[in-house]
Protein backbone atom coordinates (compact mmCIF):
# COMPACT_ATOMS: atom_id res chain seq x y z
CA UNK A 1 0.00 0.00 0.00
CA UNK A 2 2.69 2.73 1.09
CA UNK A 3 4.51 1.64 -2.58
CA UNK A 4 0.91 2.77 -4.39
CA UNK A 5 0.76 5.85 -2.00
CA UNK A 6 4.54 6.95 -3.10
CA UNK A 7 3.88 6.05 -6.92
CA UNK A 8 0.55 7.84 -6.69
CA UNK A 9 2.78 11.13 -5.54
CA UNK A 10 4.75 10.61 -8.47
CA UNK A 11 2.75 9.94 -11.30
CA UNK A 12 -0.75 11.46 -10.57
CA UNK A 13 -1.57 15.04 -11.27
CA UNK A 14 -3.63 17.12 -8.72
CA UNK A 15 -4.58 20.63 -8.37
CA UNK A 16 -4.45 21.20 -4.38
CA UNK A 17 -6.79 23.74 -3.00
CA UNK A 18 -4.66 26.83 -2.05
CA UNK A 19 -5.57 27.40 1.05
CA UNK A 20 -3.82 23.62 2.18
CA UNK A 21 -0.69 24.74 0.57
CA UNK A 22 -0.14 28.14 1.31
CA UNK A 23 1.92 29.62 3.33
CA UNK A 24 0.76 32.67 6.21
CA UNK A 25 2.76 34.74 5.06
CA UNK A 26 1.26 34.39 1.04
CA UNK A 27 -2.11 34.40 2.46
CA UNK A 28 -1.18 37.55 4.50
CA UNK A 29 -0.26 39.04 1.37
CA UNK A 30 -3.14 37.73 -1.04
CA UNK A 31 -5.58 39.23 2.00
CA UNK A 32 -3.76 42.98 1.37
CA UNK A 33 -4.07 42.30 -2.29
CA UNK A 34 -7.66 41.39 -2.36
CA UNK A 35 -8.16 44.78 -0.45
CA UNK A 36 -6.34 46.50 -3.20
CA UNK A 37 -8.64 44.98 -5.89
CA UNK A 38 -12.13 44.99 -4.10
CA UNK A 39 -11.10 49.45 -3.47
CA UNK A 40 -10.30 49.42 -7.43
CA UNK A 41 -13.63 46.96 -8.35
CA UNK A 42 -16.03 49.55 -6.17
CA UNK A 43 -15.50 53.09 -8.04
CA UNK A 44 -14.32 51.51 -11.19
CA UNK A 45 -17.26 50.24 -12.94
CA UNK A 46 -17.21 50.71 -16.31
CA UNK A 47 -14.33 50.56 -19.03
CA UNK A 48 -14.40 54.43 -19.56
CA UNK A 49 -13.77 55.00 -15.24
CA UNK A 50 -11.08 52.10 -15.63
CA UNK A 51 -9.02 54.13 -18.39
CA UNK A 52 -8.90 57.19 -16.14
CA UNK A 53 -8.13 54.84 -13.49
CA UNK A 54 -5.32 53.19 -15.15
CA UNK A 55 -4.49 57.03 -16.82
CA UNK A 56 -3.77 58.00 -13.03
CA UNK A 57 -2.02 54.86 -11.92
CA UNK A 58 0.46 55.05 -14.86
CA UNK A 59 1.38 58.89 -14.73
CA UNK A 60 1.86 58.17 -10.45
CA UNK A 61 4.73 55.06 -11.68
CA UNK A 62 6.36 57.56 -14.47
CA UNK A 63 4.51 55.82 -17.60
CA UNK A 64 4.51 58.84 -20.41
CA UNK A 65 1.98 59.08 -23.25
CA UNK A 66 3.62 57.32 -26.36
CA UNK A 67 5.06 59.40 -28.87
CA UNK A 68 3.65 57.29 -31.91
CA UNK A 69 5.72 59.20 -34.67
CA UNK A 70 9.26 58.64 -32.31
CA UNK A 71 12.29 57.01 -34.38
CA UNK A 72 14.83 56.88 -31.96
CA UNK A 73 14.88 53.60 -29.86
CA UNK A 74 13.83 53.41 -26.18
CA UNK A 75 15.92 52.56 -23.31
CA UNK A 76 15.45 49.82 -21.06
CA UNK A 77 13.15 50.48 -18.11
CA UNK A 78 11.27 53.68 -20.52
CA UNK A 79 7.21 53.03 -19.62
CA UNK A 80 5.06 54.26 -21.88
CA UNK A 81 1.04 53.85 -22.52
CA UNK A 82 -1.99 54.53 -24.45
CA UNK A 83 -5.41 55.60 -24.18
CA UNK A 84 -7.42 54.11 -27.09
CA UNK A 85 -10.63 56.29 -27.68
CA UNK A 86 -10.99 56.81 -24.24
CA UNK A 87 -12.13 52.66 -23.29
CA UNK A 88 -8.70 51.27 -23.88
CA UNK A 89 -5.78 50.46 -22.39
CA UNK A 90 -1.84 50.03 -23.55
CA UNK A 91 1.04 50.13 -21.10
CA UNK A 92 4.45 49.07 -21.58
CA UNK A 93 7.55 48.71 -19.90
CA UNK A 94 10.52 48.31 -22.20
CA UNK A 95 13.08 45.44 -21.55
CA UNK A 96 16.37 44.91 -21.83
CA UNK A 97 16.33 42.56 -25.06
CA UNK A 98 15.66 44.18 -28.14
CA UNK A 99 12.25 44.08 -29.44
CA UNK A 100 13.20 41.92 -31.91
CA UNK A 101 12.83 39.17 -29.19
CA UNK A 102 9.45 39.49 -28.86
CA UNK A 103 7.23 41.54 -26.39
CA UNK A 104 5.11 39.77 -23.71
CA UNK A 105 1.55 40.76 -23.42
CA UNK A 106 -1.01 40.42 -20.95
CA UNK A 107 -4.50 41.26 -22.46
CA UNK A 108 -7.88 41.47 -20.62
CA UNK A 109 -11.17 43.71 -20.94
CA UNK A 110 -12.48 46.07 -19.14
CA UNK A 111 -16.31 46.41 -20.15
CA UNK A 112 -18.81 44.13 -18.56
CA UNK A 113 -22.45 43.10 -19.46
CA UNK A 114 -24.75 45.96 -17.94
CA UNK A 115 -27.97 47.66 -19.28
CA UNK A 116 -27.06 50.53 -21.63
CA UNK A 117 -29.68 53.26 -21.98
CA UNK A 118 -31.27 53.47 -25.46
CA UNK A 119 -30.42 57.09 -27.57
CA UNK A 120 -33.77 58.26 -27.08
CA UNK A 121 -33.90 57.13 -24.05
CA UNK A 122 -36.87 59.23 -22.04
CA UNK A 123 -40.49 58.42 -22.02
CA UNK A 124 -43.55 59.19 -19.36
CA UNK A 125 -46.14 56.20 -19.11
CA UNK A 126 -49.68 56.70 -16.80
CA UNK A 127 -47.46 59.62 -14.58
CA UNK A 128 -44.22 57.86 -14.40
CA UNK A 129 -40.86 58.63 -16.48
CA UNK A 130 -38.43 55.80 -17.84
CA UNK A 131 -35.49 55.56 -19.71
CA UNK A 132 -35.76 52.51 -22.41
CA UNK A 133 -32.51 50.05 -22.32
CA UNK A 134 -30.87 48.19 -24.06
CA UNK A 135 -28.75 45.47 -22.74
CA UNK A 136 -25.17 45.13 -23.84
CA UNK A 137 -23.18 41.65 -23.39
CA UNK A 138 -25.02 38.35 -22.48
CA UNK A 139 -27.34 38.77 -19.74
CA UNK A 140 -30.29 36.45 -17.84
CA UNK A 141 -32.87 39.35 -18.30
CA UNK A 142 -34.84 38.39 -15.33
CA UNK A 143 -31.55 39.17 -12.52
CA UNK A 144 -31.20 42.91 -13.77
CA UNK A 145 -35.14 44.07 -12.44
CA UNK A 146 -35.91 44.72 -8.69
CA UNK A 147 -32.27 45.47 -7.71
CA UNK A 148 -30.86 48.73 -6.84
CA UNK A 149 -28.83 50.34 -10.22
CA UNK A 150 -26.72 53.39 -10.86
CA UNK A 151 -26.28 55.49 -14.26
CA UNK A 152 -22.79 55.77 -15.30
CA UNK A 153 -21.41 57.11 -18.31
CA UNK A 154 -20.76 60.31 -20.58
CA UNK A 155 -23.30 63.22 -22.15
CA UNK A 156 -21.58 65.25 -24.95
CA UNK A 157 -23.67 68.26 -25.25
CA UNK A 158 -24.55 70.55 -28.17
CA UNK A 159 -22.52 73.13 -27.07
CA UNK A 160 -19.16 70.55 -27.51
CA UNK A 161 -19.00 70.02 -23.58
CA UNK A 162 -18.30 66.30 -22.61
CA UNK A 163 -20.19 65.42 -19.11
CA UNK A 164 -19.63 62.60 -16.88
CA UNK A 165 -22.27 60.97 -14.88
CA UNK A 166 -21.94 58.61 -11.84
CA UNK A 167 -25.22 58.95 -9.72
CA UNK A 168 -25.94 56.03 -7.72
CA UNK A 169 -23.28 54.86 -5.99
CA UNK A 170 -22.60 57.55 -3.30
CA UNK A 171 -24.52 56.71 0.09
CA UNK A 172 -27.60 59.53 -0.11
CA UNK A 173 -27.34 59.47 -3.85
CA UNK A 174 -30.50 58.32 -5.55
CA UNK A 175 -30.64 55.19 -7.65
CA UNK A 176 -32.61 53.72 -10.34
CA UNK A 177 -34.51 50.35 -11.00
CA UNK A 178 -36.17 47.96 -13.52
CA UNK A 179 -39.29 47.08 -12.10
CA UNK A 180 -40.95 43.26 -12.02
CA UNK A 181 -44.07 41.69 -11.24
CA UNK A 182 -45.39 40.88 -8.01
CA UNK A 183 -45.59 36.77 -7.78
CA UNK A 184 -49.60 37.47 -7.09
CA UNK A 185 -50.22 38.81 -10.83
CA UNK A 186 -47.67 36.57 -12.56
CA UNK A 187 -49.35 33.88 -13.10
CA UNK A 188 -48.86 34.50 -17.35
CA UNK A 189 -45.15 35.69 -16.74
CA UNK A 190 -44.01 32.55 -15.42
CA UNK A 191 -45.26 30.50 -17.98
CA UNK A 192 -43.22 32.44 -20.46
CA UNK A 193 -39.91 30.84 -21.60
CA UNK A 194 -36.61 31.70 -19.24
CA UNK A 195 -35.32 33.93 -21.89
CA UNK A 196 -38.43 35.85 -21.89
CA UNK A 197 -39.61 35.79 -18.42
CA UNK A 198 -38.26 39.57 -18.53
CA UNK A 199 -37.87 40.60 -22.28
CA UNK A 200 -35.70 43.34 -23.72
CA UNK A 201 -38.63 45.78 -23.81
CA UNK A 202 -39.52 45.31 -20.44
CA UNK A 203 -36.42 46.38 -19.25
CA UNK A 204 -37.33 49.68 -18.39
CA UNK A 205 -35.65 51.74 -16.21
CA UNK A 206 -37.63 53.81 -13.68
CA UNK A 207 -36.52 56.80 -12.63
CA UNK A 208 -39.12 59.92 -11.77
CA UNK A 209 -42.85 59.91 -10.85
CA UNK A 210 -43.17 63.91 -9.84
CA UNK A 211 -45.15 65.77 -12.62
CA UNK A 212 -43.81 69.72 -12.98
CA UNK A 213 -45.98 72.05 -10.82
CA UNK A 214 -49.99 72.59 -11.19
CA UNK A 215 -50.08 72.81 -14.79
CA UNK A 216 -52.75 71.50 -17.46
CA UNK A 217 -49.84 70.10 -20.21
CA UNK A 218 -49.14 67.08 -20.81
CA UNK A 219 -45.73 64.66 -19.97
CA UNK A 220 -45.36 66.97 -16.76
CA UNK A 221 -43.12 64.15 -15.23
CA UNK A 222 -41.06 64.00 -18.11
CA UNK A 223 -40.76 67.29 -17.97
CA UNK A 224 -39.59 67.67 -14.54
CA UNK A 225 -37.55 65.46 -15.08
CA UNK A 226 -36.05 66.84 -17.84
CA UNK A 227 -35.75 70.05 -15.91
CA UNK A 228 -33.76 68.58 -13.11
CA UNK A 229 -31.39 67.21 -15.82
CA UNK A 230 -30.99 70.78 -17.11
CA UNK A 231 -30.40 72.00 -13.53
CA UNK A 232 -27.78 69.76 -12.82
CA UNK A 233 -26.03 69.00 -16.55
CA UNK A 234 -27.17 71.75 -18.65
CA UNK A 235 -28.59 69.26 -21.17
CA UNK A 236 -31.74 68.88 -23.16
CA UNK A 237 -33.43 65.98 -24.49
CA UNK A 238 -31.54 66.28 -27.82
CA UNK A 239 -28.18 65.31 -26.04
CA UNK A 240 -29.44 62.18 -25.37
CA UNK A 241 -28.28 61.01 -28.78
CA UNK A 242 -25.02 61.80 -28.19
CA UNK A 243 -24.81 60.29 -24.89
CA UNK A 244 -23.30 56.81 -23.50
CA UNK A 245 -25.23 56.18 -20.17
CA UNK A 246 -25.53 53.04 -18.91
CA UNK A 247 -27.69 51.33 -15.76
CA UNK A 248 -24.88 49.16 -13.50
CA UNK A 249 -25.77 47.50 -10.35
CA UNK A 250 -25.08 49.49 -7.28
CA UNK A 251 -24.24 47.29 -4.75
CA UNK A 252 -21.02 47.32 -3.23
CA UNK A 253 -18.50 45.29 -3.40
CA UNK A 254 -18.02 43.04 -0.32
CA UNK A 255 -16.44 39.96 1.09
CA UNK A 256 -18.44 36.73 0.96
CA UNK A 257 -18.60 34.00 3.51
CA UNK A 258 -17.91 33.82 7.15
CA UNK A 259 -14.44 33.29 6.08
CA UNK A 260 -14.36 36.04 4.51
CA UNK A 261 -12.27 34.03 1.57
CA UNK A 262 -14.41 35.48 -1.76
CA UNK A 263 -15.24 38.64 -2.44
CA UNK A 264 -18.85 39.34 -4.54
CA UNK A 265 -19.15 42.34 -6.81
CA UNK A 266 -20.31 43.91 -9.80
CA UNK A 267 -18.21 43.55 -13.34
CA UNK A 268 -15.31 40.62 -12.00
CA UNK A 269 -15.51 39.64 -15.54
CA UNK A 270 -13.04 41.13 -16.58
CA UNK A 271 -11.69 43.42 -14.33
CA UNK A 272 -10.76 40.28 -11.82
CA UNK A 273 -7.79 40.19 -14.49
CA UNK A 274 -7.45 43.33 -15.91
CA UNK A 275 -6.22 44.74 -12.00
CA UNK A 276 -3.64 42.08 -12.07
CA UNK A 277 -2.16 42.42 -15.63
CA UNK A 278 -1.86 45.84 -14.78
CA UNK A 279 -0.34 45.75 -11.33
CA UNK A 280 2.03 43.36 -12.77
CA UNK A 281 3.24 45.65 -14.96
CA UNK A 282 3.94 48.27 -12.36
CA UNK A 283 5.72 45.54 -10.79
CA UNK A 284 7.72 44.09 -13.87
CA UNK A 285 10.85 46.21 -12.82
CA UNK A 286 13.05 46.18 -16.16
CA UNK A 287 12.47 43.43 -17.56
CA UNK A 288 13.95 40.62 -20.24
CA UNK A 289 11.28 40.99 -22.83
CA UNK A 290 9.48 44.44 -23.11
CA UNK A 291 6.06 44.02 -21.68
CA UNK A 292 2.51 45.15 -22.57
CA UNK A 293 -0.58 45.02 -20.77
CA UNK A 294 -3.77 45.73 -22.76
CA UNK A 295 -7.43 46.34 -21.48
CA UNK A 296 -9.56 46.85 -23.76
CA UNK A 297 -13.27 47.18 -23.98
CA UNK A 298 -16.05 45.21 -25.97
CA UNK A 299 -15.20 42.30 -25.47
CA UNK A 300 -18.93 41.03 -24.06
CA UNK A 301 -20.30 41.58 -27.56
CA UNK A 302 -17.61 39.97 -29.47
CA UNK A 303 -14.58 42.14 -29.47
CA UNK A 304 -15.71 44.93 -32.58
CA UNK A 305 -15.74 48.34 -32.91
CA UNK A 306 -11.84 50.53 -32.24
CA UNK A 307 -12.28 50.11 -28.70
CA UNK A 308 -11.99 45.99 -29.06
CA UNK A 309 -9.58 43.43 -29.41
CA UNK A 310 -10.23 43.41 -32.86
CA UNK A 311 -9.36 46.56 -33.73
CA UNK A 312 -5.91 47.20 -35.08
CA UNK A 313 -4.60 49.34 -32.31
CA UNK A 314 -2.65 46.59 -30.50
CA UNK A 315 -0.54 45.97 -33.79
CA UNK A 316 -0.32 49.82 -34.43
CA UNK A 317 0.92 50.21 -30.70
CA UNK A 318 3.60 47.70 -31.72
CA UNK A 319 4.00 48.21 -34.87
CA UNK A 320 5.64 51.72 -33.48
CA UNK A 321 7.89 50.38 -31.45
CA UNK A 322 9.37 48.46 -33.86
CA UNK A 323 9.46 51.31 -35.66
CA UNK A 324 11.63 53.18 -33.23
CA UNK A 325 13.82 50.62 -33.34
CA UNK A 326 13.95 50.29 -36.86
CA UNK A 327 12.43 47.40 -37.74
CA UNK A 328 9.14 45.95 -39.16
CA UNK A 329 5.78 45.17 -36.60
CA UNK A 330 6.35 41.45 -38.03
CA UNK A 331 9.78 41.17 -36.96
CA UNK A 332 8.67 42.05 -33.42
CA UNK A 333 4.96 40.18 -33.44
CA UNK A 334 5.95 36.49 -34.63
CA UNK A 335 8.32 36.20 -31.32
CA UNK A 336 5.65 37.42 -29.15
CA UNK A 337 3.57 36.07 -26.68
CA UNK A 338 0.63 36.91 -24.99
CA UNK A 339 -2.07 35.90 -22.01
CA UNK A 340 -5.27 36.56 -22.98
CA UNK A 341 -6.85 37.40 -19.12
CA UNK A 342 -10.13 36.22 -18.76
CA UNK A 343 -12.62 34.53 -16.47
CA UNK A 344 -13.49 30.88 -17.08
CA UNK A 345 -16.85 29.25 -15.21
CA UNK A 346 -15.68 28.40 -11.52
CA UNK A 347 -17.38 25.16 -11.06
CA UNK A 348 -20.44 25.58 -8.88
CA UNK A 349 -22.01 22.64 -6.50
CA UNK A 350 -25.09 23.79 -6.71
CA UNK A 351 -25.07 23.43 -10.50
CA UNK A 352 -22.47 20.74 -11.28
CA UNK A 353 -23.94 19.50 -14.20
CA UNK A 354 -22.91 21.78 -17.24
CA UNK A 355 -19.21 21.32 -16.66
CA UNK A 356 -16.82 18.06 -16.92
CA UNK A 357 -15.69 17.83 -13.69
CA UNK A 358 -12.48 16.45 -14.68
CA UNK A 359 -11.66 19.70 -16.81
CA UNK A 360 -13.28 22.71 -15.47
CA UNK A 361 -12.20 25.63 -12.72
CA UNK A 362 -12.41 25.17 -9.18
CA UNK A 363 -12.33 28.47 -6.59
CA UNK A 364 -9.56 28.37 -4.38
CA UNK A 365 -7.48 25.90 -7.05
CA UNK A 366 -5.84 29.14 -7.88
CA UNK A 367 -5.46 30.66 -11.62
CA UNK A 368 -7.13 28.95 -14.60
CA UNK A 369 -5.03 28.12 -18.13
CA UNK A 370 -7.49 27.50 -20.52
CA UNK A 371 -5.89 26.07 -23.27
CA UNK A 372 -8.89 26.86 -25.37
CA UNK A 373 -12.76 27.83 -25.13
CA UNK A 374 -15.39 28.13 -28.66
CA UNK A 375 -18.16 26.02 -28.30
CA UNK A 376 -19.35 22.60 -29.57
CA UNK A 377 -15.88 20.96 -31.78
CA UNK A 378 -13.55 24.26 -30.22
CA UNK A 379 -15.74 26.41 -33.04
CA UNK A 380 -14.40 30.02 -32.80
CA UNK A 381 -11.36 29.29 -30.35
CA UNK A 382 -7.84 30.00 -29.95
CA UNK A 383 -6.43 26.11 -29.40
CA UNK A 384 -3.64 27.44 -27.30
CA UNK A 385 -0.47 25.31 -28.38
CA UNK A 386 1.06 22.50 -26.04
CA UNK A 387 4.08 24.26 -26.20
CA UNK A 388 3.43 27.56 -25.21
CA UNK A 389 0.99 26.12 -22.12
CA UNK A 390 4.57 24.29 -21.25
CA UNK A 391 6.17 27.42 -21.47
CA UNK A 392 4.11 28.44 -18.80
CA UNK A 393 3.50 25.77 -16.70
CA UNK A 394 7.25 25.53 -16.18
CA UNK A 395 7.26 28.94 -14.98
CA UNK A 396 4.54 28.75 -13.15
CA UNK A 397 5.74 25.44 -11.47
CA UNK A 398 9.28 27.00 -10.68
CA UNK A 399 7.85 29.77 -9.22
CA UNK A 400 4.94 28.37 -7.19
CA UNK A 401 2.35 29.78 -8.72
CA UNK A 402 -0.57 27.77 -7.82
CA UNK A 403 -2.67 27.15 -11.27
CA UNK A 404 -5.52 24.78 -12.80
CA UNK A 405 -6.72 23.43 -16.14
CA UNK A 406 -10.44 24.38 -16.98
CA UNK A 407 -12.54 24.00 -20.13
CA UNK A 408 -15.75 26.43 -20.09
CA UNK A 409 -18.14 23.81 -19.55
CA UNK A 410 -19.87 20.59 -21.25
CA UNK A 411 -18.41 20.38 -24.99
CA UNK A 412 -22.19 20.13 -26.38
CA UNK A 413 -23.74 22.07 -23.60
CA UNK A 414 -22.41 25.98 -25.06
CA UNK A 415 -19.52 27.81 -24.94
CA UNK A 416 -18.14 30.90 -25.11
CA UNK A 417 -15.19 33.48 -26.07
CA UNK A 418 -12.59 35.69 -25.17
CA UNK A 419 -9.92 38.12 -27.14
CA UNK A 420 -7.21 35.13 -27.22
CA UNK A 421 -8.19 34.50 -30.95
CA UNK A 422 -8.01 38.30 -32.32
CA UNK A 423 -4.16 38.39 -30.35
CA UNK A 424 -3.65 35.22 -32.18
CA UNK A 425 -4.66 36.05 -35.39
CA UNK A 426 -1.81 38.72 -35.51
CA UNK A 427 0.68 35.28 -35.51
CA UNK A 428 1.25 35.60 -31.33
CA UNK A 429 1.28 32.86 -29.15
CA UNK A 430 -1.70 33.42 -26.87
CA UNK A 431 -3.63 31.34 -24.49
CA UNK A 432 -6.44 31.88 -21.78
CA UNK A 433 -5.47 32.05 -18.30
CA UNK A 434 -7.62 34.01 -15.66
CA UNK A 435 -9.68 33.78 -12.79
CA UNK A 436 -12.72 31.36 -11.94
CA UNK A 437 -15.54 33.30 -11.48
CA UNK A 438 -18.99 32.22 -9.77
CA UNK A 439 -22.87 33.59 -11.17
CA UNK A 440 -20.58 34.87 -13.58
CA UNK A 441 -22.44 38.18 -16.23
CA UNK A 442 -25.15 37.86 -13.02
CA UNK A 443 -25.18 41.90 -11.28
CA UNK A 444 -23.25 40.25 -8.09
CA UNK A 445 -20.52 37.86 -9.12
CA UNK A 446 -18.36 35.77 -6.60
CA UNK A 447 -14.68 35.33 -7.07
CA UNK A 448 -11.99 33.89 -4.59
CA UNK A 449 -9.39 35.75 -3.18
CA UNK A 450 -6.43 32.97 -3.67
CA UNK A 451 -7.53 33.00 -7.53
CA UNK A 452 -7.43 36.69 -7.79
CA UNK A 453 -3.99 36.43 -6.27
CA UNK A 454 -2.41 34.10 -8.11
CA UNK A 455 -3.67 35.82 -11.17
CA UNK A 456 -1.04 38.73 -10.05
CA UNK A 457 1.76 36.21 -9.62
CA UNK A 458 0.86 34.48 -12.88
CA UNK A 459 1.36 37.79 -14.91
CA UNK A 460 4.22 38.30 -12.75
CA UNK A 461 6.42 35.37 -13.49
CA UNK A 462 5.20 35.60 -17.04
CA UNK A 463 6.38 39.32 -17.66
CA UNK A 464 9.85 38.54 -15.14
CA UNK A 465 10.67 34.97 -16.66
MN1 LIG B 1 -14.63 38.04 -19.93
MN1 LIG C 1 -17.93 37.96 -20.10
Amino acid sequence: MAQAKELKEKLFNRFPNGYQVMEDAALAACNDYAKGYMAFLDKNRTERECAVFAQKLLLENGFQPVDEQRTAPYQAGDKIYKIQRNKAVIAAVIGKQPLSAGVKIAAAHIDSPRLDIKPNPLYESDEMAFFKTHYYGGIKKYQWTAIPLALHGVICKADGETVTVNIGDDPGDPQFVVTDLLPHLAQEQMKREARQIVKAEELNLLIGSVPFKDDAESELVKLNILNLLFEKYGMTERDFLSAELCAIPAFAVREIGFDRSLIGGYGHDDKVCAYPALTALLECGIPENTCISVLVDKEEIGSDGNTGMQCDFLRYFIADLARSAGLADRDVIRHSTCISADVNAGFDPTFPDVVDKHNCAFVNKGVCLTKYTGSGGKGGSNDASAEFINYLRRIYDKEGVLWQIGELGKTDLGGGGTVAKYVAKLDIETVDLGVPVLSMHAPFEIIGKIDLYEAHRAFKEYFKA
